[in-house]
């Protein structure tokens, strides 16, 4: 018998954290933040306290109660004692590893807590993902997924606190192992780059604790890994050989990215196995069609050729195929895409996986703006960047001195930028995130509709208020090809899958499968918040 439970993406969207029994292997089904139940406690100046360790997320439900798989240098030796009487609380002494799907915080965050010697499953591309978003990115402690800053317990002489502060000892890099390509056959760039830190200044690089990668083959289950499309490169889909029979599990997907050949490679693979279950995400079950990558290349030519100042693009720039999208757009409306440094340093990584991926250095289209505002101790990874790419380097005063010269990748958080840029009324803000309420951030869109008012910028694709609902008005929707399948495509997957059982997980919805696969001969079984489910 297997035991499947399901500690997070019950009934919310994000926060999978699923948990694989077959007697004594165990597996964790991602392991990820959960942005929704976080925010009903917390925001951006109330922040679980990184001193306090682990005692904040698992107080508030946030981390399952299983005593055994996190860290130990963050818990206090009487933690546990507050949560032995809990009903979820258990002792697992023996963890197998994470199957992580892609490198989405929501899916990955709250690996930051787990032990370190609990293996990480990816594609080589997630796991370059994870690092890349770390080096060049604050990450807080509980988002610390490729590697975490060990932590020692203070207590001030004189004082009676006590608190877990950065410790000397060097980042741990975390055990990953690779499905989708062999890690000897990684080039010395690439093996290089995942070997050493690059946010210390020059002299300090070596203060990264490294970790080969090595093969998912050392896995105590038989595992499949199935590359599939979604808004963020190196997802994947996984399947897991149990006693019971197949075990699959989605990750998130779609069918109408560049990549959706992958998805539907998934589909007929995981059909062949015939597999007992199928765990699968449910973000989109209301949606009825989808904006296809290609409509933004479209909407986004036809939009962007109409205007004779600066644009500005706004998508998530981890939307590695969203970038290349509007490089297309610039090229074919004589502009440059000017892209952030921890850009640069995406597609750098990126470059070193994939080669059809463009080298920043070679690419005419790209250029890389550079913050007006000099950081006083630039990291490395910032350092290397500007240095490799001098030639590339733009400027506020470049891009207000030629507006029209330029597709400016921006979000929310680079509108301190436009005093230096000043640009000329008239000037267009376009807004492609993948979803118009972003997985990951919540845009405050209140906020940023007043700055365009007060620089002139015209919003394109903007979500706008009306009657208290936030809604991108008609005839500027075709901007935000999703990540994820919509319910038609999702009730085709399953159909074409056939599964013995169905269980729902991602999803606001999960009743969706229930209403529209009842005369199918698939057993839908819905999963509770901390429930288990034999198979
Ligand atoms: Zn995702």
């Amino acid at each position: 018998m297997v035991h499947l439970s399901f500690y997070g993406g019950i009934n919310e969207i994000g926060g999978n954290k699923i948990l694989l029994e077959d007697k004594e292997r165990r597996l964790f089904l991602d392991f990820g933040f959960p942005y929704k139940r976080h925010k009903l406690f917390y925001e951006e100046y109330l922040k679980p306290r990184s001193g306090a360790g682990l005692l904040d997320p698992l107080a508030l439900g946030l981390l399952p109660p299983l005593e055994g798989i996190y860290r130990d240098d963050i818990q206090m030796p009487s933690l546990w004692q507050q949560f032995r009487h809990i009903p979820l609380y258990r002792r697992l002494d023996q963890v197998d590893g994470v199957l992580l799907s892609h490198a989405h915080l929501d899916h990955s965050g709250h690996i930051s807590f787990l032990r370190d010697d609990i293996p990480v499953y990816a594609t080589s591309v997630t796991a370059f993902v994870t690092k890349a978003m770390q080096d060049s990115g604050k990450s807080d402690f509980d988002q610390q997924v490729c590697y975490f800053s060990p932590a020692a317990r203070e207590c001030p002489t004189g004082w009676k606190q006590t608190a877990f502060v950065t410790s000397s000892l060097p980042r741990q890099q975390r055990q990953f192992r690779i499905a989708d390509t062999d890690p000897r056959a990684l080039s010395p760039d690439a093996i290089q780059f995942w070997n050493r830190g690059f946010w210390e200044k020059a002299a300090k690089q070596k203060d990264l604790s490294s970790r080969p990668m090595t093969s998912h083959r050392d896995c105590s289950f038989n595992l499949r890994c199935f590359p599939v499309d979604h808004s963020i490169p190196g997802a994947c889909a996984w399947g897991i050989e149990t006693g019971s029979g197949w075990v699959l599990y989605s990750g998130d997907l779609r069918f109408h990215g560049k990549r959706a050949e992958l998805s539907r490679r998934f589909i007929d693979e995981a059909a062949a196995l015939r597999p007992k279950a199928l765990i699968l995400e449910g973000t989109n079950v209301l949606r009825e069609t989808n904006v296809a990558e290609h409509e933004v290349y479209e909407n986004g030519l036809k939009t962007i050729n109409d205007s004779n100042g600066l644009v500005i693009a706004d998508f998530s720039p981890r939307d590695v195929d969203r970038l290349l999208t509007f490089l297309q757009i610039a090229k074919d409306t004589g502009r440059k895409l000017a892209i952030l440094p921890k850009d640069a340093y995406l597609l750098k990584t990126m470059h070193l996986l994939e080669p059809e991926i463009p080298d920043v250095a070679q690419e005419a289209g790209l250029v890389i703006y550079q913050d007006t505002i000099a950081s006083r101790y630039p990291s490395l990874w910032l350092r290397n960047i500007c240095q490799e790419h001098d030639g590339k380097i733009v400027l506020a005063e470049d891009v207000g001195s030629a507006q029209e010269k330029f597709i400016l990748c921006f979000s929310f958080f680079d509108l301190n930028e436009l005093p230096s840029i000043r640009p000329k009324p008239g000037s267009l803000y376009v807004y492609s995130s993948s979803e118009p309420h972003d997985e990951e951030q919540e845009i405050d869109f209140r906020r940023l509709h007043n700055w365009l008012k007060h620089f002139g910028l015209r919003g394109f694709g903007l979500p706008a208020e009306s009657n208290g609902e936030w809604q991108v008005p008609d005839g500027e929707k075709g901007l935000h090809a999703s990540g994820h399948a919509c319910g038609a495509d999702l009730l085709e997957i399953a159909l074409e899958i056939k599964p013995e059982i169905l269980i729902p997980v991602h999803s606001e919805y999960p009743n969706f499968f229930v209403e529209h696969l009842c005369s199918s001969k698939i057993n839908i079984v819905l999963p509770t918040v901390g429930g288990t489910i034999e198979i």
